[in-house]
């Protein structure tokens, strides 16, 4: 038998599995949307952070750069301060003809008045003359100024340090003796980068960023930010911070997004730094363009990059469209660089994915909840009352007594099945009523039958006329009394036949002829008691069947029947007695094997004997 529990359970399985499946396709779309627009969001935050950061950095260099002309014009226009003692002092001609600020500045050295120096050195190169006034006041104050602002300003960058325009340089530096390692004839003012300050170059007198070159006294890749300072019309130092490419890279790795790859670009779509399998060896860098690149993908983001700067947009987040990938780009100030931010497509619908494989997972595990949540409530509140409910209809169907069966039956639930129970006791109770009423009924009819039974069966016995038993009866009994499986004690057959009987219908006619029989029956059952039976044996004859003590008596009791008929005195005017009269032949002579009709053939004959010798008497054998 299938249990309606599994089957509502298989069918809340399929309808739940759908809603679940469904809901996670939703979720799905959903959550691929989602996480879409929150990648873009991240990505675009991240950029427009990133951007900032580095922005930050740029504008506190010419900051910082600002607040050292500030203070150098300051003390270059004081002339109560001699400086040219001074100069003398810190700075020594060394053998190679370079004049060098005393290597004391770099390991620490305390001045008069108390301040302290560290990490700095100083370079002048081989010139002609020894320097004037003018240089080594310069060149003291730039000292001063690096050695106090140094240490104040270094991160974010790599260090502080001022270019004269009359090849000098002095550094603060940590762990670089930069101005004890350039070679005596460098002369710092001849790269690009120092050139740049020129009035002639620089005409506006701003601040100047150089492009990527490397420093080959310090060994690094290097950005270096100068801010030219005038007086008079005269150029008369520059202050500048070195920014390294490394550290910018270090800064811009550790804030990558998660996923995220991301390529520097010079403005021109130079290639300074690329996710791994681009970055070439540091000759390459900045030199590299991304046309001449196997990976078509460099040139493409330079591209978009175009496109989103002359557009002026501020975070606004690209797509390549032949890998669809996401770009954003951040400008690096100062080195005018573009960095792109790279977020693969894959990056947005794999957390999409991952929406949508939690949602199924919970929805699932939902699901099997749900599921054996129901099969419990099924179980236990509809598959185990309608268990014992058929139980109960089994053990009465079986026909146990009802209050046998009830005992299990679920009467106290309030629902459908506790309804069922309450109609399942009533029905089987009544059921057992009717039957109980039944039974009596039956009962009834049975005694009422048997009674007609009986009563018909003394109709079938009894003669119609004269209420005495009839011909069957006399046979039957006779049958009975000679099948008796002990010999009689003695039996005796009377056999009576009405006198002149036709002549007296004849004449008084057959009612009267009735009448006459009835009084004559009337006068034989008198005579009627136990040992004495009597029956109409046909027609005007009757039968008189003696047994066990009345067997002796027989004879004489016909001889009172016969008296007794004729004291009944019924009128027969066609007999020569004037009354009815009556002939009687008993046999007496009992034998236990002889059969009823010799028996009543004895009987004939005395009866036949008695009629021929007159009549109204008794003959007997
Ligand atoms: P016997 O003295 O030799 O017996 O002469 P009987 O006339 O009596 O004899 P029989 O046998 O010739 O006549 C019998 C008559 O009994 C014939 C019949 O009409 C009459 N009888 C038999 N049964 C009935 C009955 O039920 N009612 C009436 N009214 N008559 C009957
Ligand atoms: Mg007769
Ligand atoms: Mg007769």
């Amino acid at each position: 038998m299938r249990l309606l529990a599994h089957q509502v359970l298989r069918r809340v399985a399929l309808w739940s599995t759908l809603a679940v499946v469904g809901a996670t396709g939703l979720g799905y779309a959903y959550a691929w949307q989602y996480s879409h627009d929150r990648a873009l969001e991240q990505l675009r935050r991240h950029a427009e952070l990133q951007g900032l950061q580095e922005e930050q950095a740029f504008r506190d260099a010419i900051a910082h750069l600002e607040v050292f002309r500030a203070e150098f014009l300051r003390r270059y226009q004081d002339r109560a301060v001699d400086y040219g003692a001074r100069f003398d002092a810190m700075y020594q001609v060394g053998e190679d003809g370079a004049v060098r600020l005393d290597r004391s500045y770099f390991r620490g050295h305390r001045h008069d008045d108390g301040r302290y120096a560290i990490h700095t050195t100083g370079f002048l190169g081989r010139r002609a003359a020894p320097p004037d006034e003018d240089l080594r006041r310069r060149a003291v104050i730039t000292t001063d100024l690096v050695a106090e602002l140094g240490p104040a300003w270094r991160e974010p960058f790599a260090n502080l340090h001022a270019s004269l325009p009359d090849n000098g340089l002095v550094i603060h530096w940590p762990g670089v003796p930069w101005g004890l390692q350039a070679a005596p004839d460098l002369d710092v003012t001849e790269g690009e980068v120092i050139a740049g300050t020129r009035p002639d170059k620089n005409p506006s007198r701003e601040a100047v960023w150089s492009g990527l070159y490397f420093d080959k006294t310090a060994r690094q890749w290097t950005v270096t930010v100068q801010l030219p300072v005038d007086h008079d019309g005269r150029h008369l130092v520059n202050p500048s911070h070195d920014i390294l490419l490394d550290d910018i890279l270090a800064r811009l790795g550790r804030s990558r997004l998660v996923g995220a790859q991301t390529l520097l670009l010079g403005p021109g779509g130079h290639l300074i730094a690329g996710p791994d399998t681009l970055s070439e060896g540091d000759e390459e860098r900045g030199i590299l363009h991304v046309n001449d690149l196997d990976d078509p993908f460099p040139a493409r983001v330079h591209r978009l990059a175009n496109e989103h700067f002359q557009q002026g947009h501020s975070a606004h987040v690209m797509q390549d469209e032949e890998s669809g990938a996401y770009v954003v780009f951040t400008r690096v100030r100062g080195p005018d660089w573009r960095l792109a931010t790279i977020y693969p497509s894959e990056q947005v619908a794999g957390a999409a994915h991952r929406g949508a494989a939690m949602m199924l997972a919970l929805g699932l595990a939902l699901q099997l909840i749900l599921l054996v949540v129901v099969g419990t409530v099924l179980g236990r509140r509809v598959s185990e009352p309608v268990r014992r409910l058929r139980d109960a209809a089994d053990r009465f169907a079986r026909g146990e007594p009802i209050e046998a069966t009830v005992t299990n039956l679920p009467l106290d639930e309030e629902n459908e099945i506790g309804s069922l129970s309450r109609s399942f006791h009533e029905l089987a109770r009544q059921v057992e009523q009717r039957q109980v009423e039944l039974e009596g009924t039956v009962e009834d009819r049975t005694r009422e039958l048997a009674t007609a039974n009986r009563r018909l069966e003394q109709l079938t016995r009894t003669d119609s006329l004269t209420a005495l038993p009839n011909r069957r009866a006399f046979d039957d009994d006779l049958a009975q009394l000679l099948a008796h499986p002990e010999p009689l004690s003695g039996l005796a057959l009377g056999m009576l036949d009405v006198d002149y009987f036709k002549p007296y219908n004849d004449t008084l006619g057959h009612e009267a002829g009735d009448q006459a029989l009835r009084k004559v029956a009337d006068v034989l059952a008198g005579q009627v008691r136990r040992d004495v039976r009597c029956y109409r044996y046909g027609g005007e004859e009757f039968a008189l069947v003696f047994t066990a003590i009345a067997v002796p008596h027989a004879e004489r009791i016909l001889r009172r029947i016969l008296e007794d008929i004729v004291g009944a005195a019924i009128e027969h005017p066609a007999s020569p007695l004037g009354v009815v009269t009556v002939s009687a032949g008993l046999a007496k002579s009992y034998d236990p094997d002889v059969d009823a009709a010799s028996l009543v053939r004895a009987a004939d004959r005395q009866l036949y004997a008695a009629k021929a010798s007159g009549r109204n008497r008794v003959a007997s054998d």
